[in-house]
Protein backbone atom coordinates (compact mmCIF):
# COMPACT_ATOMS: atom_id res chain seq x y z
CA UNK A 1 0.00 0.00 0.00
CA UNK A 2 1.27 3.61 -0.28
CA UNK A 3 1.42 5.90 2.55
CA UNK A 4 0.19 8.38 -0.25
CA UNK A 5 -3.31 7.05 -1.28
CA UNK A 6 -4.05 5.82 2.06
CA UNK A 7 -6.25 7.16 4.67
CA UNK A 8 -3.70 7.82 7.85
CA UNK A 9 -4.87 10.85 9.48
CA UNK A 10 -1.72 10.99 12.10
CA UNK A 11 -1.68 13.83 14.90
CA UNK A 12 1.16 15.79 16.52
CA UNK A 13 -0.53 16.39 19.98
CA UNK A 14 -2.29 14.48 22.08
CA UNK A 15 -5.81 14.61 21.77
CA UNK A 16 -7.78 16.34 25.01
CA UNK A 17 -9.62 14.10 27.58
CA UNK A 18 -7.53 11.02 26.26
CA UNK A 19 -5.71 10.10 29.40
CA UNK A 20 -3.92 6.39 28.67
CA UNK A 21 -1.14 5.04 26.19
CA UNK A 22 -3.67 3.21 24.04
CA UNK A 23 -6.48 5.30 23.60
CA UNK A 24 -4.08 8.46 23.12
CA UNK A 25 -2.07 6.15 20.00
CA UNK A 26 -4.96 4.59 18.93
CA UNK A 27 -6.58 8.29 17.45
CA UNK A 28 -2.85 10.06 17.33
CA UNK A 29 -2.05 7.34 14.81
CA UNK A 30 -4.59 7.36 12.80
CA UNK A 31 -6.52 3.51 13.71
CA UNK A 32 -9.87 4.86 15.68
CA UNK A 33 -11.65 8.17 15.55
CA UNK A 34 -14.69 8.36 18.05
CA UNK A 35 -17.90 9.60 16.73
CA UNK A 36 -19.95 10.07 19.51
CA UNK A 37 -18.96 8.79 23.66
CA UNK A 38 -18.08 5.25 23.22
CA UNK A 39 -18.88 5.22 19.30
CA UNK A 40 -16.26 4.77 17.28
CA UNK A 41 -14.89 4.41 13.17
CA UNK A 42 -12.58 2.47 12.27
CA UNK A 43 -10.17 3.73 9.74
CA UNK A 44 -8.23 1.53 7.46
CA UNK A 45 -5.35 0.80 10.00
CA UNK A 46 -7.56 0.11 12.72
CA UNK A 47 -9.64 -2.20 10.40
CA UNK A 48 -6.55 -4.16 9.46
CA UNK A 49 -5.55 -4.85 12.99
CA UNK A 50 -9.23 -5.44 13.74
CA UNK A 51 -9.58 -8.06 10.65
CA UNK A 52 -6.65 -9.53 11.89
CA UNK A 53 -7.40 -10.52 15.67
CA UNK A 54 -10.67 -11.87 14.28
CA UNK A 55 -8.43 -14.01 12.03
CA UNK A 56 -6.70 -15.60 14.75
CA UNK A 57 -10.24 -16.24 16.74
CA UNK A 58 -11.79 -17.63 13.95
CA UNK A 59 -8.74 -20.22 13.26
CA UNK A 60 -9.20 -21.40 16.72
CA UNK A 61 -12.81 -21.46 17.40
CA UNK A 62 -13.11 -23.42 14.49
CA UNK A 63 -10.73 -25.60 15.18
CA UNK A 64 -12.29 -26.14 18.37
CA UNK A 65 -15.38 -27.60 16.51
CA UNK A 66 -17.20 -24.24 17.27
CA UNK A 67 -19.32 -23.07 13.84
CA UNK A 68 -19.78 -19.53 12.75
CA UNK A 69 -23.22 -17.56 12.35
CA UNK A 70 -24.27 -14.00 12.27
CA UNK A 71 -27.30 -12.87 14.26
CA UNK A 72 -29.40 -9.82 13.88
CA UNK A 73 -28.32 -6.68 16.07
CA UNK A 74 -32.03 -5.76 16.45
CA UNK A 75 -33.43 -8.24 18.34
CA UNK A 76 -37.59 -9.12 19.66
CA UNK A 77 -38.13 -7.76 23.54
CA UNK A 78 -40.66 -10.65 23.52
CA UNK A 79 -37.47 -13.17 23.84
CA UNK A 80 -35.86 -10.46 26.61
CA UNK A 81 -39.24 -11.17 28.61
CA UNK A 82 -39.16 -14.75 28.39
CA UNK A 83 -36.02 -14.76 30.39
CA UNK A 84 -36.83 -11.72 32.61
CA UNK A 85 -33.72 -9.19 31.37
CA UNK A 86 -36.15 -6.97 29.22
CA UNK A 87 -36.74 -6.37 33.00
CA UNK A 88 -33.59 -7.01 35.40
CA UNK A 89 -30.92 -5.62 32.65
CA UNK A 90 -31.53 -1.82 33.21
CA UNK A 91 -30.59 1.14 31.00
CA UNK A 92 -27.47 -0.88 29.66
CA UNK A 93 -30.24 -2.34 27.14
CA UNK A 94 -30.56 -0.18 24.40
CA UNK A 95 -33.87 -0.06 23.65
CA UNK A 96 -36.32 1.06 20.44
CA UNK A 97 -39.37 0.82 19.14
CA UNK A 98 -39.97 0.14 15.07
CA UNK A 99 -43.26 1.54 12.84
CA UNK A 100 -45.64 -0.89 14.56
CA UNK A 101 -44.30 0.23 18.16
CA UNK A 102 -43.12 -3.20 19.00
CA UNK A 103 -40.46 -3.30 21.65
CA UNK A 104 -36.80 -4.25 20.20
CA UNK A 105 -33.39 -4.15 21.77
CA UNK A 106 -29.87 -3.80 20.15
CA UNK A 107 -28.08 -6.92 21.07
CA UNK A 108 -25.96 -6.43 23.89
CA UNK A 109 -25.34 -9.99 24.16
CA UNK A 110 -27.01 -12.75 22.35
CA UNK A 111 -28.16 -15.80 24.87
CA UNK A 112 -31.83 -15.25 24.12
CA UNK A 113 -31.55 -15.02 20.49
CA UNK A 114 -29.03 -18.20 20.55
CA UNK A 115 -31.44 -20.21 22.32
CA UNK A 116 -34.30 -19.35 20.11
CA UNK A 117 -32.67 -20.66 16.80
CA UNK A 118 -31.58 -23.83 18.91
CA UNK A 119 -35.06 -24.62 20.44
CA UNK A 120 -36.66 -23.92 16.99
CA UNK A 121 -34.59 -26.66 15.00
CA UNK A 122 -33.01 -29.42 17.77
CA UNK A 123 -35.58 -32.01 18.50
CA UNK A 124 -33.39 -34.92 19.91
CA UNK A 125 -29.76 -36.11 21.23
CA UNK A 126 -29.23 -36.78 17.73
CA UNK A 127 -28.76 -32.97 16.64
CA UNK A 128 -26.84 -32.06 19.36
CA UNK A 129 -23.98 -30.97 20.04
CA UNK A 130 -24.12 -27.74 18.50
CA UNK A 131 -21.56 -24.67 18.94
CA UNK A 132 -21.91 -21.94 17.37
CA UNK A 133 -20.38 -18.38 17.04
CA UNK A 134 -20.64 -14.89 16.14
CA UNK A 135 -17.80 -11.50 15.36
CA UNK A 136 -20.66 -9.06 15.69
CA UNK A 137 -21.23 -5.30 16.75
CA UNK A 138 -23.08 -5.13 20.28
CA UNK A 139 -24.54 -2.07 22.07
CA UNK A 140 -24.48 -1.44 25.59
CA UNK A 141 -25.43 1.76 26.91
CA UNK A 142 -22.77 2.04 29.44
CA UNK A 143 -23.02 4.65 31.95
CA UNK A 144 -19.25 5.54 31.61
CA UNK A 145 -18.22 5.05 28.47
CA UNK A 146 -14.28 5.49 28.46
CA UNK A 147 -10.76 4.92 27.41
CA UNK A 148 -11.74 4.19 23.84
CA UNK A 149 -11.81 0.92 22.40
CA UNK A 150 -11.47 -0.64 26.33
CA UNK A 151 -15.57 0.57 27.02
CA UNK A 152 -17.45 1.22 24.19
CA UNK A 153 -21.54 1.70 23.81
CA UNK A 154 -21.07 0.12 20.75
CA UNK A 155 -18.03 -2.72 20.26
CA UNK A 156 -17.37 -5.86 18.42
CA UNK A 157 -17.46 -8.58 20.32
CA UNK A 158 -16.68 -12.37 19.27
CA UNK A 159 -19.56 -14.55 21.84
CA UNK A 160 -20.36 -17.97 21.63
CA UNK A 161 -22.76 -20.50 23.10
CA UNK A 162 -22.66 -24.24 23.28
CA UNK A 163 -25.55 -26.84 23.85
CA UNK A 164 -25.09 -30.44 25.02
CA UNK A 165 -26.70 -33.10 26.16
CA UNK A 166 -25.46 -33.56 29.79
CA UNK A 167 -23.23 -32.36 31.95
CA UNK A 168 -20.42 -33.73 31.22
CA UNK A 169 -20.64 -32.96 27.71
CA UNK A 170 -21.01 -29.43 28.78
CA UNK A 171 -17.72 -29.39 30.87
CA UNK A 172 -15.72 -31.29 27.68
CA UNK A 173 -17.13 -28.29 25.43
CA UNK A 174 -15.99 -25.77 27.95
CA UNK A 175 -12.91 -27.17 28.46
CA UNK A 176 -11.95 -27.50 24.53
CA UNK A 177 -13.24 -23.19 24.50
CA UNK A 178 -10.82 -22.58 27.40
CA UNK A 179 -7.83 -24.28 25.46
CA UNK A 180 -9.03 -22.25 22.53
CA UNK A 181 -9.03 -19.14 24.68
CA UNK A 182 -5.30 -20.02 25.48
CA UNK A 183 -3.92 -20.60 22.01
CA UNK A 184 -5.81 -17.30 20.87
CA UNK A 185 -4.17 -14.91 23.51
CA UNK A 186 -1.41 -16.61 23.28
CA UNK A 187 -1.18 -16.07 19.64
CA UNK A 188 -1.79 -12.65 19.92
CA UNK A 189 1.37 -12.32 21.90
CA UNK A 190 -0.42 -10.91 25.38
CA UNK A 191 0.86 -11.24 28.87
CA UNK A 192 -3.07 -12.97 30.73
CA UNK A 193 -3.68 -14.83 33.31
CA UNK A 194 -6.81 -17.20 33.21
CA UNK A 195 -8.41 -16.31 36.28
CA UNK A 196 -11.76 -17.69 38.67
CA UNK A 197 -14.47 -15.17 38.08
CA UNK A 198 -17.34 -14.92 40.17
CA UNK A 199 -20.30 -16.58 39.21
CA UNK A 200 -22.78 -14.59 40.15
CA UNK A 201 -26.24 -14.93 42.52
CA UNK A 202 -28.15 -16.62 40.12
CA UNK A 203 -26.97 -19.88 38.48
CA UNK A 204 -24.24 -21.10 36.87
CA UNK A 205 -21.49 -23.67 37.55
CA UNK A 206 -18.05 -22.17 37.00
CA UNK A 207 -16.85 -18.97 35.31
CA UNK A 208 -13.17 -18.05 34.09
CA UNK A 209 -12.26 -14.57 32.62
CA UNK A 210 -8.99 -14.22 30.61
CA UNK A 211 -7.33 -10.68 31.88
CA UNK A 212 -4.60 -9.33 30.14
CA UNK A 213 -2.00 -7.64 33.29
CA UNK A 214 -1.85 -3.54 32.84
CA UNK A 215 -1.27 -1.24 35.35
CA UNK A 216 -4.12 0.51 37.00
CA UNK A 217 -6.77 -1.97 34.51
CA UNK A 218 -10.49 -2.45 36.59
CA UNK A 219 -10.12 -5.66 37.09
CA UNK A 220 -8.65 -6.64 40.40
CA UNK A 221 -6.60 -10.20 40.63
CA UNK A 222 -4.59 -12.54 43.03
CA UNK A 223 -2.37 -14.99 41.43
CA UNK A 224 0.40 -17.94 43.09
CA UNK A 225 3.88 -17.63 40.87
CA UNK A 226 4.01 -21.00 42.37
CA UNK A 227 0.95 -23.12 42.11
CA UNK A 228 -0.59 -20.88 38.92
CA UNK A 229 -3.82 -20.32 41.17
CA UNK A 230 -5.18 -17.02 40.28
CA UNK A 231 -8.63 -15.31 40.67
CA UNK A 232 -10.50 -11.93 40.01
CA UNK A 233 -10.92 -10.79 43.86
CA UNK A 234 -14.36 -10.72 43.89
CA UNK A 235 -14.15 -14.58 43.59
CA UNK A 236 -10.50 -15.15 45.19
CA UNK A 237 -10.02 -17.59 48.12
CA UNK A 238 -7.61 -17.49 50.32
CA UNK A 239 -5.87 -19.64 53.28
CA UNK A 240 -5.98 -18.72 56.54
CA UNK A 241 -3.41 -19.64 59.08
CA UNK A 242 -4.81 -21.13 62.36
CA UNK A 243 -4.26 -18.70 65.43
CA UNK A 244 -3.07 -19.89 69.02
CA UNK A 245 -5.98 -20.62 71.60
CA UNK A 246 -5.80 -18.06 74.86
CA UNK A 247 -7.74 -18.24 77.93
CA UNK A 248 -10.69 -16.26 77.84
CA UNK A 249 -10.53 -12.96 79.94
CA UNK A 250 -13.74 -11.34 81.20
CA UNK A 251 -15.82 -8.88 79.11
CA UNK A 252 -15.54 -5.57 80.03
CA UNK A 253 -17.42 -2.27 78.48
CA UNK A 254 -14.99 0.56 77.89
CA UNK A 255 -15.43 4.52 77.46
CA UNK A 256 -13.66 5.39 74.00
CA UNK A 257 -14.43 8.67 73.05
CA UNK A 258 -15.45 9.54 69.85
CA UNK A 259 -13.48 7.11 68.69
CA UNK A 260 -14.52 4.94 65.45
CA UNK A 261 -12.22 3.88 63.05
CA UNK A 262 -10.49 0.51 63.86
CA UNK A 263 -7.06 2.49 63.50
CA UNK A 264 -8.14 4.68 66.08
CA UNK A 265 -9.78 2.14 68.07
CA UNK A 266 -6.31 0.36 68.08
CA UNK A 267 -4.15 2.97 68.16
CA UNK A 268 -6.37 4.18 71.83
CA UNK A 269 -6.87 1.05 73.46
CA UNK A 270 -3.26 -0.67 72.33
CA UNK A 271 -4.55 -3.64 70.41
CA UNK A 272 -3.80 -4.94 67.14
CA UNK A 273 -6.06 -4.12 64.00
CA UNK A 274 -6.40 -8.01 63.76
CA UNK A 275 -8.16 -7.84 67.21
CA UNK A 276 -10.44 -5.25 66.59
CA UNK A 277 -13.55 -6.96 64.83
CA UNK A 278 -16.19 -4.06 62.38
CA UNK A 279 -19.62 -4.42 62.79
CA UNK A 280 -20.86 -3.95 58.90
CA UNK A 281 -24.85 -3.55 58.71
CA UNK A 282 -26.09 -4.30 55.08
CA UNK A 283 -28.96 -4.10 53.20
CA UNK A 284 -29.90 -6.99 51.71
CA UNK A 285 -32.58 -6.27 48.00
CA UNK A 286 -35.47 -4.81 49.59
CA UNK A 287 -36.29 -7.40 52.31
CA UNK A 288 -33.73 -6.94 55.17
CA UNK A 289 -30.58 -6.05 57.44
CA UNK A 290 -27.68 -7.96 58.47
CA UNK A 291 -24.59 -7.55 60.36
CA UNK A 292 -21.67 -9.03 59.31
CA UNK A 293 -18.44 -9.46 61.34
CA UNK A 294 -15.06 -9.22 59.87
CA UNK A 295 -11.32 -8.39 61.42
CA UNK A 296 -10.73 -5.09 61.33
CA UNK A 297 -7.28 -5.54 59.15
CA UNK A 298 -9.64 -7.05 56.66
CA UNK A 299 -11.68 -6.19 54.21
CA UNK A 300 -15.71 -7.21 53.09
CA UNK A 301 -15.96 -8.85 49.90
CA UNK A 302 -19.45 -7.89 48.94
CA UNK A 303 -19.73 -10.35 45.94
CA UNK A 304 -19.07 -13.14 48.61
CA UNK A 305 -21.56 -11.74 50.66
CA UNK A 306 -24.36 -11.09 48.23
CA UNK A 307 -24.01 -14.77 46.40
CA UNK A 308 -23.99 -16.22 50.08
CA UNK A 309 -27.62 -14.07 50.51
CA UNK A 310 -28.44 -15.02 47.26
CA UNK A 311 -29.26 -11.92 47.11
CA UNK A 312 -29.09 -9.67 43.87
CA UNK A 313 -27.77 -6.46 45.57
CA UNK A 314 -26.08 -5.83 48.96
CA UNK A 315 -24.86 -2.47 50.34
CA UNK A 316 -24.07 -0.57 53.71
CA UNK A 317 -26.85 0.44 55.46
CA UNK A 318 -27.16 4.60 55.61
CA UNK A 319 -26.85 6.52 58.44
CA UNK A 320 -30.87 6.79 58.21
CA UNK A 321 -31.72 3.54 58.12
CA UNK A 322 -29.18 2.25 61.23
CA UNK A 323 -31.23 5.48 62.95
CA UNK A 324 -34.38 3.22 62.23
CA UNK A 325 -32.58 0.27 63.40
CA UNK A 326 -31.67 1.68 66.60
CA UNK A 327 -27.78 1.39 65.88
CA UNK A 328 -25.38 4.22 67.17
CA UNK A 329 -23.47 4.75 63.72
CA UNK A 330 -19.95 3.60 64.16
CA UNK A 331 -20.61 1.58 67.55
CA UNK A 332 -22.61 -1.12 66.00
CA UNK A 333 -22.59 -4.16 68.29
CA UNK A 334 -22.89 -8.07 68.03
CA UNK A 335 -23.74 -7.89 71.28
CA UNK A 336 -27.68 -6.99 71.95
CA UNK A 337 -28.24 -7.00 67.95
CA UNK A 338 -31.47 -7.73 66.72
CA UNK A 339 -30.88 -8.79 63.11
CA UNK A 340 -29.32 -11.55 61.89
CA UNK A 341 -25.22 -11.88 62.48
CA UNK A 342 -22.98 -13.61 59.69
CA UNK A 343 -19.17 -13.53 60.69
CA UNK A 344 -16.33 -13.92 58.45
CA UNK A 345 -13.86 -16.72 58.99
CA UNK A 346 -11.20 -14.92 60.49
CA UNK A 347 -13.35 -15.05 63.62
CA UNK A 348 -13.00 -18.68 63.95
CA UNK A 349 -10.55 -19.09 66.37
CA UNK A 350 -10.08 -15.45 66.90
CA UNK A 351 -10.62 -14.62 71.12
CA UNK A 352 -10.91 -11.51 73.26
CA UNK A 353 -11.43 -9.09 71.26
CA UNK A 354 -12.99 -5.38 70.35
CA UNK A 355 -16.21 -4.83 69.11
CA UNK A 356 -18.54 -1.78 69.44
CA UNK A 357 -21.01 -1.38 72.59
CA UNK A 358 -24.42 -0.57 70.59
CA UNK A 359 -23.72 2.74 72.69
CA UNK A 360 -22.13 5.97 71.48
CA UNK A 361 -18.91 6.38 72.77
CA UNK A 362 -17.96 2.75 73.86
CA UNK A 363 -16.88 -0.57 73.10
CA UNK A 364 -16.25 -3.87 74.65
CA UNK A 365 -12.61 -5.66 75.27
CA UNK A 366 -12.55 -9.29 75.89
CA UNK A 367 -15.39 -10.33 73.87
CA UNK A 368 -15.91 -13.93 72.56
CA UNK A 369 -18.32 -15.76 70.08
CA UNK A 370 -20.59 -18.69 71.77
CA UNK A 371 -19.57 -16.73 74.96
CA UNK A 372 -20.81 -13.43 74.50
CA UNK A 373 -22.79 -13.82 71.20
CA UNK A 374 -24.39 -15.85 69.29
CA UNK A 375 -24.21 -15.89 65.18
CA UNK A 376 -25.62 -18.10 62.45
CA UNK A 377 -21.75 -19.41 61.13
CA UNK A 378 -18.71 -18.41 59.93
CA UNK A 379 -18.43 -17.93 56.07
CA UNK A 380 -15.73 -16.57 53.33
CA UNK A 381 -16.77 -12.98 53.29
CA UNK A 382 -12.85 -12.01 53.22
CA UNK A 383 -11.24 -9.98 50.40
CA UNK A 384 -8.08 -11.49 49.12
CA UNK A 385 -5.10 -9.23 48.97
CA UNK A 386 -1.68 -8.92 48.23
CA UNK A 387 0.51 -11.05 50.65
CA UNK A 388 -2.37 -13.10 51.88
CA UNK A 389 -1.51 -17.42 51.57
CA UNK A 390 -2.30 -18.76 48.40
CA UNK A 391 -5.59 -21.60 49.02
CA UNK A 392 -3.36 -23.95 47.22
CA UNK A 393 -0.06 -23.93 48.36
CA UNK A 394 -0.37 -21.49 51.21
CA UNK A 395 2.87 -19.42 49.87
CA UNK A 396 2.17 -15.61 49.54
CA UNK A 397 -0.37 -14.40 46.68
CA UNK A 398 0.58 -11.66 44.51
CA UNK A 399 -1.96 -8.70 43.44
CA UNK A 400 -2.14 -7.30 39.89
CA UNK A 401 -4.48 -5.50 37.90
CA UNK A 402 -6.04 -5.97 34.51
CA UNK A 403 -8.21 -5.85 31.76
CA UNK A 404 -10.89 -8.43 30.74
CA UNK A 405 -10.62 -9.85 27.64
CA UNK A 406 -12.63 -12.77 27.20
CA UNK A 407 -14.82 -14.26 29.63
CA UNK A 408 -16.46 -18.30 29.05
CA UNK A 409 -19.37 -19.27 31.67
CA UNK A 410 -20.73 -23.02 32.52
CA UNK A 411 -24.24 -21.81 32.15
CA UNK A 412 -25.84 -25.20 32.90
CA UNK A 413 -29.81 -24.60 32.15
CA UNK A 414 -30.56 -20.55 33.18
CA UNK A 415 -31.61 -20.26 29.63
CA UNK A 416 -32.60 -23.43 28.45
CA UNK A 417 -35.57 -24.01 31.20
CA UNK A 418 -36.59 -20.25 30.65
CA UNK A 419 -37.28 -20.36 27.04
CA UNK A 420 -38.35 -24.04 26.36
CA UNK A 421 -35.21 -24.79 24.53
CA UNK A 422 -35.32 -29.43 25.19
CA UNK A 423 -34.75 -32.39 23.51
CA UNK A 424 -35.92 -35.60 23.45
CA UNK A 425 -33.31 -37.81 25.29
CA UNK A 426 -31.85 -41.31 24.65
CA UNK A 427 -34.24 -42.39 27.00
CA UNK A 428 -37.32 -40.72 25.49
CA UNK A 429 -37.10 -38.10 28.15
CA UNK A 430 -37.60 -34.81 27.30
CA UNK A 431 -34.81 -32.37 29.06
CA UNK A 432 -33.72 -29.12 28.91
CA UNK A 433 -30.35 -28.43 26.89
CA UNK A 434 -27.05 -27.23 28.84
CA UNK A 435 -25.63 -24.48 27.52
CA UNK A 436 -21.91 -22.95 28.02
CA UNK A 437 -21.56 -19.15 26.51
CA UNK A 438 -17.83 -17.50 25.65
CA UNK A 439 -17.01 -14.20 24.78
CA UNK A 440 -14.29 -12.06 23.72
CA UNK A 441 -13.89 -8.44 23.72
CA UNK A 442 -12.90 -8.19 19.95
CA UNK A 443 -12.06 -4.82 19.85
CA UNK A 444 -11.32 -4.04 23.78
CA UNK A 445 -8.13 -6.32 21.93
CA UNK A 446 -7.25 -3.74 19.87
CA UNK A 447 -6.72 -1.40 22.89
CA UNK A 448 -5.07 -4.16 25.59
CA UNK A 449 -2.46 -5.23 22.63
CA UNK A 450 -1.51 -1.53 22.69
CA UNK A 451 -1.21 -0.83 26.40
CA UNK A 452 1.41 -3.71 26.35
CA UNK A 453 3.20 -2.64 23.42
CA UNK A 454 3.96 0.63 23.19
CA UNK A 455 6.69 3.23 24.39
CA UNK A 456 7.07 7.06 24.58
CA UNK A 457 6.65 7.37 20.48
CA UNK A 458 3.89 5.11 19.42
CA UNK A 459 2.60 1.88 19.40
CA UNK A 460 4.86 -1.03 18.45
CA UNK A 461 2.71 -3.73 17.47
CA UNK A 462 3.39 -7.50 17.54
CA UNK A 463 4.07 -9.51 14.27
CA UNK A 464 1.38 -11.70 13.91
CA UNK A 465 -1.80 -8.15 14.15
CA UNK A 466 0.13 -5.01 12.96
CA UNK A 467 -1.13 -3.76 9.87
CA UNK A 468 1.61 -4.08 7.51
CA UNK A 469 4.74 -6.01 8.58
CA UNK A 470 7.79 -3.68 6.37
CA UNK A 471 7.39 0.12 6.37
CA UNK A 472 9.61 1.48 3.67
CA UNK A 473 10.76 5.19 3.87
CA UNK A 474 11.40 6.85 1.14
CA UNK A 475 13.15 10.34 2.71
CA UNK A 476 13.17 12.55 -0.10
CA UNK A 477 10.87 11.37 -3.32
CA UNK A 478 12.39 13.71 -5.25
CA UNK A 479 15.86 11.89 -5.61
CA UNK A 480 14.63 9.79 -8.76
CA UNK A 481 16.96 6.65 -7.31
CA UNK A 482 15.63 7.01 -4.15
CA UNK A 483 11.41 6.66 -4.84
CA UNK A 484 13.05 3.69 -8.05
CA UNK A 485 14.65 1.90 -5.14
CA UNK A 486 11.77 2.29 -2.55
CA UNK A 487 9.12 1.30 -5.34
CA UNK A 488 11.72 -1.83 -6.12
CA UNK A 489 11.66 -2.96 -2.71
CA UNK A 490 7.98 -2.36 -2.36
CA UNK A 491 7.56 -4.83 -5.59
CA UNK A 492 9.81 -7.66 -4.17
CA UNK A 493 8.40 -7.51 -0.67
CA UNK A 494 4.76 -7.43 -2.10
CA UNK A 495 5.91 -10.71 -4.75
CA UNK A 496 7.13 -12.27 -1.54
CA UNK A 497 3.39 -11.85 0.14
CA UNK A 498 5.06 -9.34 2.59
CA UNK A 499 2.04 -7.00 3.77
CA UNK A 500 3.98 -3.47 2.99
CA UNK A 501 3.71 0.06 3.50
CA UNK A 502 5.19 2.77 1.20
CA UNK A 503 5.51 5.94 2.86
CA UNK A 504 6.32 7.94 -0.67
CA UNK A 505 4.76 10.98 0.21
CA UNK A 506 6.02 14.17 -0.23
CA UNK A 507 6.64 15.47 3.77
CA UNK A 508 9.82 15.68 5.73
CA UNK A 509 11.94 12.86 6.86
CA UNK A 510 11.48 13.96 10.24
CA UNK A 511 7.84 14.06 9.81
CA UNK A 512 8.14 10.46 8.00
CA UNK A 513 10.30 8.81 11.47
CA UNK A 514 7.66 10.59 13.94
CA UNK A 515 4.50 8.72 11.87
CA UNK A 516 6.48 5.84 11.68
CA UNK A 517 7.16 5.55 15.17
CA UNK A 518 4.09 5.87 16.22
CA UNK A 519 1.97 3.75 13.67
CA UNK A 520 4.32 0.98 15.03
CA UNK A 521 4.86 -1.27 12.04
CA UNK A 522 7.94 -4.10 13.23
CA UNK A 523 10.37 -3.59 10.19
CA UNK A 524 11.51 -0.68 8.50
CA UNK A 525 13.64 0.03 5.89
CA UNK A 526 14.85 3.83 5.95
CA UNK A 527 16.14 4.96 1.87
CA UNK A 528 18.80 8.05 3.05
CA UNK A 529 21.96 9.24 2.05
CA UNK A 530 23.61 5.94 2.37
CA UNK A 531 21.76 4.90 -0.74
CA UNK A 532 24.77 6.40 -3.04
CA UNK A 533 26.95 3.60 -1.16
CA UNK A 534 24.55 0.94 -2.62
CA UNK A 535 23.35 0.69 1.21
CA UNK A 536 19.47 1.18 2.78
CA UNK A 537 19.10 1.33 6.54
CA UNK A 538 16.49 -1.30 8.58
CA UNK A 539 15.52 -0.75 11.74
CA UNK A 540 12.98 -3.28 14.09
CA UNK A 541 10.55 -0.72 15.78
CA UNK A 542 10.41 -2.97 18.58
CA UNK A 543 14.62 -3.23 19.69
CA UNK A 544 15.55 -0.17 17.98
CA UNK A 545 18.36 -1.68 16.68
CA UNK A 546 19.79 -0.12 13.37
CA UNK A 547 22.00 -1.78 10.78
CA UNK A 548 22.86 -1.02 7.02
CA UNK A 549 21.41 -3.07 4.36
CA UNK A 550 23.85 -4.11 1.37
CA UNK A 551 21.21 -3.80 -1.44
CA UNK A 552 23.09 -7.22 -2.97
CA UNK A 553 21.72 -8.63 0.24
CA UNK A 554 18.02 -7.57 0.29
CA UNK A 555 16.53 -10.72 -1.33
CA UNK A 556 17.90 -12.81 1.84
CA UNK A 557 16.30 -9.83 4.14
CA UNK A 558 13.00 -10.16 2.90
CA UNK A 559 13.40 -13.85 3.10
CA UNK A 560 13.91 -13.27 6.80
CA UNK A 561 11.02 -10.61 7.37
CA UNK A 562 8.40 -12.86 5.43
CA UNK A 563 9.37 -15.92 8.00
P1 LIG B 1 -17.03 -5.70 31.91
O1 LIG B 1 -16.97 -6.23 33.31
O2 LIG B 1 -15.71 -5.22 31.40
O3 LIG B 1 -18.15 -4.74 31.70
P2 LIG B 1 -18.69 -7.86 31.08
O4 LIG B 1 -18.58 -8.83 32.20
O5 LIG B 1 -19.87 -6.98 31.00
O6 LIG B 1 -17.35 -6.97 31.01
P3 LIG B 1 -19.21 -9.88 29.05
O7 LIG B 1 -20.66 -9.65 29.08
O8 LIG B 1 -18.66 -11.14 29.60
O9 LIG B 1 -18.46 -8.63 29.71
O10 LIG B 1 -18.70 -9.65 27.54
C1 LIG B 1 -17.65 -10.39 26.95
C2 LIG B 1 -16.44 -9.52 26.67
O11 LIG B 1 -16.80 -8.35 25.93
C3 LIG B 1 -15.75 -8.99 27.90
O12 LIG B 1 -14.84 -9.93 28.41
C4 LIG B 1 -15.06 -7.74 27.40
O13 LIG B 1 -13.78 -8.09 26.89
C5 LIG B 1 -15.94 -7.28 26.26
N1 LIG B 1 -16.75 -6.11 26.64
C6 LIG B 1 -17.77 -6.05 27.52
N2 LIG B 1 -18.29 -4.82 27.59
C7 LIG B 1 -17.58 -4.05 26.72
C8 LIG B 1 -17.64 -2.69 26.32
N3 LIG B 1 -18.54 -1.85 26.84
N4 LIG B 1 -16.75 -2.24 25.39
C9 LIG B 1 -15.84 -3.08 24.85
N5 LIG B 1 -15.74 -4.38 25.18
C10 LIG B 1 -16.59 -4.87 26.11
MG1 LIG C 1 -20.19 -5.00 31.49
Amino acid sequence: MLASRLFIPTLKENPSDVQIPSHIYLIRAGFIRSLSAGIYEYLPLGLKVLRKIEEIIRKHMDGAGAQEVLLPILTPASLWKETGRWDVYGKELFRLKDRKDTDFALGPTHEETITDLVRKNVRSYKDLPLNFYQIQTKFRDEARPRYGLIRGREFIMKDGYSFDVSEEDAVKTYDAMKEAYHKIFSELGLDYLMVEADVGAIGGKFSHEFVVKVPNGEAHMVYCDNCRYAANVEAAKFHRHKLPPEELLPLQKVYTPGIKSVEEISKFLNIPENKVIKTLVYRVDEDGYVAVLIRGDMELNETKLANHLKALEVRLATSQELESLGIPEGYASPIGSNIPILADRSLEDLHNFVVGANEFDYHFINTNVGRDFNIEGFYDFGTAKEGDPCPVCHLPLKETTGLEVGHIFLLGTKYSKAMNANFVDRDGKEKPIIMGCYGIGVSRLISAIVEQNHDDRGIIWPENVAPFKLHILVLNIKEEDAIKTGFEIYSKAKALGIDTLLDDRDISPGMKFKDTDLIGIPHRIVIGKTLKEGKVEYQSRKESKKFQLDLEDLDNFLESVKR
